[in-house]
């Protein structure tokens, strides 16, 4: 990235690579002092340079430590990575000799971070970064000596390379943001529209009243169930094939909603539904969901569900 860049997309922040040229010396799980760690030690264009980097995403300084030129921030809100992820960033940066950062310093994305540098253990002038897709600022010794987060992820994975030079990858897939499209709606990301158990979903459309069983309040749709109907006049259709009729509303086939006499007729109305439902489970073979209507357990197909 360039000093100053930012990269907002769905009110989210793209994680920015915070090096504007990026040759890097060791990369995640090297033979030496990145041994089980996912990290990488990063100089700049010309070797011994102390060239400064900056915030990939709106970062709070979490924990200094002084000796080792190391800071621990953490995004203020939840980023995505270029993995697609979306949460909260912790990373550590390192060996960086002008450190001056104090808990509770917030840097906004773009502007400077630090400066490379040799404070520490370090054996030539670099950036030393590791990056946990989490909240967690857990930091612990592995069995190898060295120190690491929980969910750490490579360095590739986590974050976008828009306007970095790179100049030793290390072979890694480094992405842009263009590798990992989002679908705006006025400025916010729309949701994914993938329907898991916990979802809260609403029927999308206006849907005929195909059938109704006799004696009940429930009614038989062929779209929304994929049950036939002949299964259904034949009463064999399941019983969580049948929907109660309580929580939709007579419209005319435009969806308009039409003087309520209250009686609606197999194979003649059409009904809506404006209530918002939990998706109680999900079927992947026949991509349907479970809900539940009036108290009664249906299957439906997800596809004429809307997330909301
Ligand atoms: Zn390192």
């Amino acid at each position: 990235m360039y000093k100053g860049q930012k990269s907002i997309r769905g009110g989210t922040e793209d994680f920015l690579c915070p090096f504007t040229d990026m040759y890097i010396t060791q990369g995640s799980n090297g033979k030496y002092s990145h041994k089980g760690i996912m990290a990488n030690d990063v100089r700049g264009r010309v070797a011994g340079i102390r060239y400064p980097y900056y915030a990939p995403c709106k970062s709070i300084c979490v924990k200094t430590y002084k000796e080792s030129g190391q800071v621990m921030w953490q995004s203020l809100s939840k980023v995505r990575f270029a993995n697609g992820r979306i949460d909260y960033a912790t990373y550590m940066t390192a060996h960086d000799d002008t450190m001056d950062a104090y808990i509770g310093q917030i840097i906004e994305q773009g502007d400077q971070l630090g400066n490379m540098g040799k404070k520490g253990n370090a054996t030539g002038i670099h950036c030393h970064i590791q990056i946990s897709q989490s909240k967690d600022t857990s930091w612990f010794k592995n069995q190898y000596g060295n120190y690491q987060f929980n969910n750490e992820y490579d360095l590739d994975d986590c974050y976008f390379v828009d306007y970095t030079n790179i100049i030793q990858g290390q072979g890694g897939n480094w992405k842009t943001t263009g590798k990992v499209p989002v679908i705006e709606i006025s400025g916010k990301e729309a949701l994914d529209q993938i329907i898991h158990p916990g979802s809260k979903v609403m029927f999308d459309g206006i849907f005929s009243v195909d059938i109704i069983k006799r004696g009940t309040n429930l009614f038989g749709n062929t779209k929304l169930t994929g049950v036939s109907f002949n299964t259904y006049y034949n009463e064999k259709a399941m019983p969580y094939h049948w929907i109660p009729l309580n929580d939709w509303t007579e419209t005319d086939k435009y969806g308009n909603q039409v003087d309520q006499d209250d009686i609606v007729y197999g194979g003649e109305s059409y009904v809506i539904n404006n209530n918002s439902y939990i998706v109680k489970e999900i079927d992947i073979k026949t991509n349907s969901a479970k809900l539940i209507l009036n108290n009664k357990e249906i299957w439906i197909f997800s596809t004429f569900l809307k997330e909301i």
